[in-house]
């Protein structure tokens, strides 16, 4: 058996690992046209602060993530965030504490007393009777109402996908919340309803010592892949016995492949053998996103908290900072700080791409603005994601319906990363195992 992995991200890593399960003698080659693996997680030092490119780790609430780094043993590296750093933020005119309670949502400025009892009425809000996808947007003015959607929504939205609420698909971006608007007949009785049935604690944001990087490279040799970094793979060919991959050096036949590369990447790979298919990847877009880290040597902002989104209606070019130091222990060095400023998304496109100067300004009058930090960062660290992030825009979900029933035409040939079923970290590991339970099953058939 031979197998090609095309792309060295979580969702490539991922599933060589859950083959390697099932065929411990299978030949995987791995092709990471990097130098590095990981793909958007990636975790750089600099003068011993540990700065994340891209994710920050994933929620506990998931079985699949964590029962990943159990079988991969990489338990000795996991680490839980701070519980102060539950504490979350948003700025709309002023920095708010997220309302964690009843009476602290009472009590919030972020709403007026008619955008709060728009909320409570909630409970009476029938639930919609077509199945049409609805953006983010129309479904939250329908049922929290237009106050709640354009503060909490807005940021939210900002925070995981870099989207805005008008643009992203509420049923393939959020689908456990339509599922309760259409199970329990709204969001209210459905939480209530959950709430009887499965209590439990919420979930907790874990990464690695030393950032997500260390957990990449420990899951990839427990692969046990042949992993060729450094290696783009150019051409997908098709013939009787499976797949032809080429590389600038080499040209190899695989029985399996597996496009764990973005939806524009595979688009690019499967022009000659499928140009239907690769015009629909293409539809899917990525928005833009930078961060900019900084490093403090000495701050007096006691960063208490995990750090706050903006909202659109705030005007501000950042769309929020991530309290790093605060967060886990180890990403600075002793009694130092650092942030992460996030820049771009659907919101700000046009400001992600700027130079790195202009950048660093935009970062630095982001944390005045908002934290009243005036102190120079005594470290810098700044990560330019041209397409970053994935938009699940209005129709996302019959698009990739239309791309798997594509697909079954490709014996042998699988996609598999956060273009389709999810974006967060848990959402490419779950897609991993059913992707690679997928294929030993069409093969043992
Ligand atoms: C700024 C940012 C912050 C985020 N924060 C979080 C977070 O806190 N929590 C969370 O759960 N999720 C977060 N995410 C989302 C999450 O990180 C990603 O969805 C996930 O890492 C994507 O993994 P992937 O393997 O599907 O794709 P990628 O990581 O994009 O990997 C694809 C890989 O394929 C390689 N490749 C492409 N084409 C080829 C080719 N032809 N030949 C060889 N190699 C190729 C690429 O170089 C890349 O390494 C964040 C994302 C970003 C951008």
């Amino acid at each position: 058996m031979k197998i090609a992995i095309v792309g060295g991200g979580i969702s490539g890593l991922a599933t060589a690992f859950y083959l390697r399960q099932s065929w411990p003698d299978a030949q995987i080659d791995l092709f990471e046209k990097e130098l590095t693996l990981g793909g958007k997680m990636l975790t750089k030092e600099v003068e011993g602060f540990f700065f994340e490119a891209g994710s920050n780790g994933f929620l506990s609430n998931k079985p699949d993530t964590l029962e990943l780094v159990k079988l991969s043993g990489c338990e000795d590296i996991l680490i839980r965030s701070n519980d102060a750093a539950r504490k979350r933020f948003i700025y709309k005119e002023s920095l708010c504490p997220l309302p964690e309670s009843p009476k602290a949502f009472l009590q919030t400025p972020l709403l007026s007393l008619a955008g709060k009892l728009r909320v409570a009425g909630e409970f009476f809000v029938p639930a919609r009777k077509e199945d049409a996808d609805e953006t983010l947007q129309s479904f939250g003015y329908r049922r929290v109402g237009k106050e709640m959607t354009d503060v909490f929504l807005d940021a939210m939205v900002a925070g995981i996908f870099a989207s805005i609420p008008n643009n992203i698909s509420v049923n393939a971006a959020f689908p456990a919340v339509v599922k309760l608007e259409k199970e329990y007949g709204g969001l209210f009785k459905g939480m209530l309803a959950k709430k009887k049935k499965e209590a439990g604690p919420g979930g907790v944001l874990m990464s690695f010592t030393k950032g997500v990087s260390t957990f990449i490279d420990r899951l990839a040799k427990a692969t046990r892949a042949n992993i060729k970094m450094g290696t783009a793979v150019v051409k997908l060919e098709k013939c009787e016995q499976g797949y032809v991959i080429s590389t600038d050096e080499k040209t190899e036949l695989y029985n399996v492949v597996v496009l764990a590369s973005s939806a524009y990447e595979s688009a690019e790979l499967l022009s000659i053998l499928d140009a239907s298919m690769a015009n629909r990847l293409n539809t899917i877009a990525y928005s833009p996103i930078s961060i900019v880290g900084f490093g403090y040597n000495t701050l007096a902002h006691d960063l208490d908290g995990f750090g706050l989104l903006t909202t659109t209606s705030a005007h501000k070019e950042i769309l929020g900072v991530l309290w790093d130091s605060s967060i886990f222990n180890d990403r600075a060095p002793n009694d130092k700080k650092s942030v992460r400023v996030m820049i771009g998304g659907q919101r700000n496109a046009n400001l992600a791409l700027k130079s790195k100067e202009e950048l660093i300004a935009m970062a630095e009058k982001g944390i005045k603005e908002t934290m009243g930090i005036d102190a120079t960062p005594d470290v810098v660290f700044i990560q330019q994601w041209e397409k970053g992030i994935p938009n699940y825009a209005l129709g996302h979900g019959d698009k990739v319906k239309g791309l798997f029933e594509n697909l079954k035409v490709h014996k042998g040939l699988y996609l598999n990363s956060n273009a389709y079923f999810g974006v967060g970290l848990n959402d490419c590991v779950s897609n991993s195992k059913k992707c690679a339970q997928k294929i030993v099953e069409d093969l043992s058939h």
